[in-house]
């Protein structure tokens, strides 16, 4: 029996790098050998006809699957939507973009083959347009690493292959706040390293806009890390600290008949300000966990199929 391949790819308005991404997708394949792949187009709500090429693309050739969502649910859904679609022995995850360099595939599965049940891929370098995106990049790696102490590689995105069982694990997990390196490095199993070189976005605008990422950080820092919450404890022992020992010091001055300088109103406000700022910051923290409660609490599925497209027998 032949082994399985699927490679899952999130779109979402990629119209314009359809035909190079299943060129490149379609050359690094056909090095395979013993396996059978097809490849799980998930439409991530497209509106710029990309839905349309792919469509065309399950009609003339029967191993593209598109998995059609009802909206735009994004990028992490989008690929639990074709990770749950996938039944295959080894299953690989890529962005569209071109990001991710298809050419990497026949590398990933000999690592595959090898024992490694999940696969990184990790970039020697990255290309990111614009110091901000960068810099975000490279501090929140920092910041997680930090908060979380999850075995989280730096400098692995979502690029990589999973065994079946593993995927089978990962669909298992219900969270709806999805952090996919964190979730498949606390899955554990036997890990194996593929390095590639990063390219910049082949074409079009990244369609995770910089409050995307950032919202992506965040979800990532708190649903791995109780420390944040832990932090601000901490912050608000070291200010009653600080201000019962000042009271000590105006008790004794009193007592001991020094005169207490009259403080300024200044310092006053800036205190309570300071005080208050702290304080809100907290209750904003709470909420974030809080409405993170909420949500997994309402346990909505993560994504909704409008529907399938393919030319083999699971038409739907
Ligand atoms: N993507 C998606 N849904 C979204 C945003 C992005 O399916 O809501 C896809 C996108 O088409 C691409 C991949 O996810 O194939 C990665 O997106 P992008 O390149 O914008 O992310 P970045 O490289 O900035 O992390
Ligand atoms: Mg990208």
């Amino acid at each position: 029996m032949r082994d399985t391949l699927a490679i899952v790819i999130p779109l979402y308005n990629e119209r314009d790098l359809l035909p190079e991404l299943f060129r490149r997708v379609e050359a690094a394949c056909g090095q395979l050998e013993g396996i059978s792949w097809r490849v799980i187009l998930v439409n991530d709500g497209s509106r710029d006809g990309s839905l349309e090429v792919m469509v065309a693309k399950t009609r003339a050739d029967p191993r593209y699957t598109v998995l059609e969502l009802s909206r735009n649910f994004g990028h992490q859904a989008a690929i639990s939507a074709g990770l749950a679609e996938a039944d295959a022995d080894a299953v690989i995850i890529m962005d569209g973009d071109l990001q991710d360099p298809p050419e990497l595939i026949p590398d990933l599965v000999t690592a595959w083959r090898t024992g490694g049940e999940v696969v990184l891929a990790l970039r020697r370098t990255r290309r990111e347009k614009g110091l901000l995106r960068r810099l975000g990049f490279a501090s929140f790696y920092r910041i997680f690493g930090w908060l979380t102490d999850a075995p989280l590689d730096v400098s692995s995105g979502v690029f990589g292959l999973l065994a079946r069982q593993v995927v089978a694990e990962l669909n298992r997990l219900g969270e709806r706040n999805r952090f996919l390196p964190g979730l498949r490095a606390w899955l554990g199993f036997e890990q194996r390293e593929v390095f590639y070189d990063r390219a910049g976005r082949a074409a079009g605008a990244p369609k995770q806009t910089l409050p995307r990422l950032i919202r992506y950080a965040v979800d990532a820092l708190i649903s791995f890390s109780f420390k944040p919450l832990r932090l601000m404890t901490y912050t608000g022992l070291v200010i009653s600290a600080v201000a019962f020992a000042l009271a000590a010091v105006f008790v004794v001055k009193r007592v001991v008949g020094i005169e207490v300088a009259q403080t300024g109103f200044t310092t006053l406000v800036t205190l309570v300000l300071f005080l208050g700022g702290i304080q809100l910051i907290g209750i904003g923290l709470l909420g974030e966990y809080l409405g993170r409660t909420y949500d997994e609490a309402k346990n909505r599925p993560l994504y909704v199929i409008r529907a399938r497209h393919s030319a083999g027998p699971t038409d739907g």
